[in-house]
């Protein structure tokens, strides 16, 4: 486990003793939504280096509360990205869509 992950959920757990595993994702989803909201209104009018500094701020937000799962579940993050990218070099992957330019890949699993 990373030091970053060890020592976030280290402060967690003696910050938010009460947390529990469905708070910690909702308050991921929370977090998310900001950034989203980055996005969507305050990057407006912004200068670039203001807008990337909300940007990362509400970004590192989602990673800590992710680092906070890893710690809650027992698994380590860096590791899981680890193993996931293994996975998604090797996956075939479909066409942008036109409006979000998502890619999904063409497997039917995760
Ligand atoms: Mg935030």
């Amino acid at each position: 486990m990373s030091d970053i992950q060890r020592s976030i959920g280290r402060w967690a757990a003696q910050t938010f003793p009460e947390s529990r595993i469905a708070g910690v994702l909702a308050h991921l989803n929370d977090e998310v939504r900001e950034l989203n909201d980055v996005f969507a209104h305050e990057v407006k009018g912004m200068s670039p280096e203001s807008a990337l500094e909300r940007i990362a701020e509400e970004a590192a937000d989602v990673a800590i509360l992710l680092y906070q799962l890893g710690s809650r579940c027992g698994f380590d993050l860096e590791q899981a990205v680890i193993d996931k990218m293994a996975i998604n070099k090797a996956r075939t992957w479909g066409k942008a869509d036109s409006v979000t330019g998502v890619v999904h890949h063409s497997e039917t699993t995760s």
